[in-house]
């Protein structure tokens, strides 16, 4: 859909859905923010997210009361237009209707108070800014930080929340506020263009069509507010379940300890806050047979990268052991080996990578038990995984939130809670 063409990441993004399994990969560490840097961004900032680069020409409709800015003054249009949008000769070429618009370098659009624009099929808040960068055309939307909130967050917590999940849906949209100003004031940001992807690589951004009601009230309820440690910004991290224990940031970074991103029990005397989650207990069986070929270029990628090594030479397993396990049970690593006593180790998150099922989707998480079957020579024929949770487990268990919020927990208590020691605050 929005994942047209991105220079670089096209390699890492087969399609949304294998994409969605990145963000419970190994996750960024932003840069800690002060939070007097953050009050200099102002209220409500507005934030510009990538939606094109390339060069295709692109098609938008803008709404009755578009003005565009032109060397003569503002034009505004008075009937809803469609538009196609190209950059020509290193110069952007706007046709819209019977008038065409050129500039050198950039094009401001504005869109009027409360309409939207459609572009690839999806309504959008905000203006629009058009980039001629190298001979490509760069579409950016500009749009205030509350407004896309609300079309951000529904995607990231999952559709269906309702009213009884209110503050599970609170606590969400302050640790998406808390990474969105991260992300603004984090210097690897991008090419100055912009600042976020439309993607899951930052927050997944389809426009309008991801708002809702409940979301609306839960954003609205937190308006402005962030999470803070040591009056500094935290990393608002998030994973789907945690499985019972959320991990330690050491765990996953390694390095120095996260005071706020410790290893909690995720639940009380009765149940597990997150037991409702789907991935609360899962299961996956590999068959070695079919997936040797795979394995081993995966074992390429991402343990053993020197082709040289005598693991590639005969691609049989006949080893696969955990390595040890840290102090939630989440597994350290996995001892690789073959036949002739060679063998390689995996390491932390990358284990998830080696037994991807048959659409890509790694595993759940690191939190499981193996079952081996042998054939009579003793090579591996299948593994059987039995895990819990999805993720990398740190910071708010979003299952685990929503089980806090059925029992009556206030968006407060979940923050503090999941980030022990950190606070909120709001900024306006
Ligand atoms: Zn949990």
């Amino acid at each position: 859909m929005i994942l047209k063409d991105f220079p670089g990441l096209k390699n890492k993004i087969i399609s949304f859905f294998a994409s969605l399994f990145l963000l419970t990969g190994i996750p960024e560490l932003l840069k800690s923010q002060s939070l007097f840097e953050v009050t200099k961004l102002g209220q409500d900032p507005v934030i510009r997210i990538l939606l094109y680069k390339g060069n295709t020409p692109q098609k938008i409709t803008f709404p009755t009361g578009t003005e565009f800015t032109t060397s003569t003054g503002i034009r505004r249009i008075a009937l809803q237009t469609q538009s196609q949008v190209a950059v020509k000769e290193n110069s952007i070429s706007l046709t819209v209707g019977n008038n065409k618009f050129v500039s050198p370098d950039s094009l401001l659009i504005r869109i009027p108070a409360g309409e939207t624009f459609l572009y690839d099929g999806n309504a959008y808040r905000g203006n629009l800014v058009f980039h001629s960068d190298e001979k490509s055309l760069v579409v950016v939307n500009h749009v205030d930080l509350e407004s896309y909130l609300q079309s951000v967050i529904p995607t990231e917590i999952g559709q269906g929340r309702k009213k009884q999940d209110l503050e599970s849906v609170k606590v969400q949209a302050i640790a998406a506020r808390t990474f969105t100003y991260g992300k603004l004031l984090s210097k690897k940001a991008t090419d100055g263009h912009y600042d976020l992807l439309p993607t899951v690589m930052d927050q997944a951004y389809f426009g309008v069509k991801s708002e809702n009601t409940t979301y609306r009230e839960a954003i609205a309820a937190t308006n402005g507010m962030v999470g803070v440690y040591d009056s500094t910004l935290i990393q608002a991290l998030y994973h789907s379940t945690c499985g019972g224990l959320t991990e330690n940031s050491e765990s996953v970074w390694g390095g120095k300890k996260i005071a706020y991103l410790r290893s909690v029990y995720c639940g009380d005397d009765t149940t597990s806050f997150c037991k409702a989650s789907p991935f609360f207990y899962w299961e996956r069986k590999v068959d070695m047979d079919k997936h040797n070929t795979f394995f081993f270029k995966q074992i390429g990628k991402y343990v053993e990268k020197d082709p040289a090594h005598p693991i590639f030479k005969d691609k049989s397993v006949s080893r696969i052991e955990i390595s040890g396990r840290d102090s939630s049970g989440r597994v350290l690593g996995l001892r690789i080996g073959n036949g002739s006593g060679t063998e390689v180790l995996a390491q932390g998150d990358y284990v998830r990578w080696l037994f991807p099922d048959s659409t890509g989707k790694i595993l759940s998480s690191v939190w499981f038990d193996l079952e081996l079957t042998r054939s009579d020579s003793g090579e591996i024929t299948t593994v059987l995984f039995k895990g819990r949770g999805y993720g990398h487990g740190l910071g708010i268990c979003q299952w685990g939130a929503v089980g806090m919020s059925r029992r009556g927990y206030t968006f407060d208590q979940i923050f503090r809670f999941y980030y022990r020691g950190a606070r909120i605050v709001k900024l306006y």
